[in-house]
């Protein structure tokens, strides 16, 4: 089989219960900037549908192995024997990191982590950072051979078109022998909530320190709610016991770049920055005119946000009606 000459090889996730993760379309809309997506997926055939649908062009399918991570660097390495590819993206997620720091191991390739973009210049294909806070942006890119890139998740814009005539191909793996961990049960969460992930959420409303107490904490998520957004937290809420550590955006905590990042009663430290300043629009209420967060803010509202934040609610709820 041949492959054109700037493939981008493109690891795709998948769910426990076997669809494509949320992070494909962004990944192969990223792939799709800088030359011909070929995606690899572990899991069943059906998956390349929909790997199609979001712009993959060709479609390597290999059969799920036993144990944790290995068959999927296994999977990639034998896929990256075979297109030869300019880059290689993999989601910033836990799986996909792990996948990415152990694939460019194994093949001595350069890393690239936690980018929010790529592009191509004349020597190949760059992945673009924001660091220290959002304070600065950095472009890498490797001196040999293709990069692994693992992309923010939320980060791209770029979608790729629908590919009608993918070629969809099985996989022939090598299976490396590496020691894996493996799961011996698995048990469901119950997921109570009908909010959107943290993690990759297009909208995220956060509550800091200025909502004084868990309780006081509920008016955050009743604005998510009203937004449809997910809910985060700064460490000074999460240290505070108002939510759990989950909930924490920022250097310890999770990294978004949603399209509405809300932020109530933070004060915007560089270590929460760190975590949300490559939102795309960020909105910030805080009764300190000089609080930091408002050096980013794109909207900001010098108010208590005890009522400001009900009377936006309720103008919400109306535009809903
Ligand atoms: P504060 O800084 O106390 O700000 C509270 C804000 O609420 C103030 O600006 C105040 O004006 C406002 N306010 C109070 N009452 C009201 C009201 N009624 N209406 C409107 N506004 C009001 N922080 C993170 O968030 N994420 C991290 O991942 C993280 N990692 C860290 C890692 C390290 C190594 C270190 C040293 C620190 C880290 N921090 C992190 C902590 C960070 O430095 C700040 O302490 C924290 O972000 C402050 O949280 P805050 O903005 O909620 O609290």
């Amino acid at each position: 089989m041949t492959f054109a000459d700037d493939s981008i090889l493109v690891f795709l996730d998948t769910t426990p219960s076997g669809a494509l993760a949320k992070s494909a379309a962004e990944l192969l809309g990223a792939a799709k900037l800088v030359g011909t997506p070929v995606a690899v997926v572990v899991g069943d055939e059906k998956l390349a549908a929909d790997a199609a649908a979001l712009g993959a062009v060709t479609v390597l399918v290999a059969a799920p192995g036993e144990g944790l991570s290995v068959p999927a660097v296994d999977a990639l390495t034998s896929a990256a024997d075979e297109v030869r590819p300019d880059a290689v993206l993999v989601s910033h997620s836990i799986e996909g990191r792990e996948v990415a720091g152990r694939f460019a191991a194994r093949t001595r390739s350069g890393l690239a982590v936690d980018a929010v973009g790529v592009s191509r210049d004349a020597e190949g294909v760059v992945a673009h950072h924001s660091v220290y806070g959002g304070a600065y942006n950095v472009d890498a890119a490797v001196t040999w051979g293709a990069p692994v890139i693992t992309i923010r998740q939320g980060s791209v814009d770029a979608r790729a078109d629908a590919v009608a005539d993918p070629t969809v191909e099985t996989l022939e793996v090598r299976a490396s022998g590496r020691k894996a961990a493996t799961v011996s049960s698995v048990e469901q969460a119950v997921v109570s909530s009908t909010r959107p992930e943290l993690r990759g959420a297009a909208k995220v409303v956060s509550g800091g320190r200025g909502l004084g107490s868990e309780e006081k904490f509920a008016l955050v998520e009743e604005l998510a709610d009203t937004l449809g957004a997910a809910v985060g937290a700064s460490r000074a809420a999460v240290d505070a016991g108002y939510v759990p550590y989950a909930y924490q955006v920022g250097q310890t905590g999770v990294s978004v770049a949603p399209q509405l990042y809300v932020a109530l009663g933070i004060s915007g430290a560089i270590q929460h920055k760190a975590g949300m300043q490559t939102a795309k629009t960020i909105v910030a209420i805080n009764k300190d005119a000089d609080a930091p967060i408002f050096e980013i803010a794109d909207f900001g509202v010098v108010g208590d946000l005890f009522q400001v934040v009900p009377q936006l609610i309720a103008a919400l709820e109306a535009k809903k009606a």
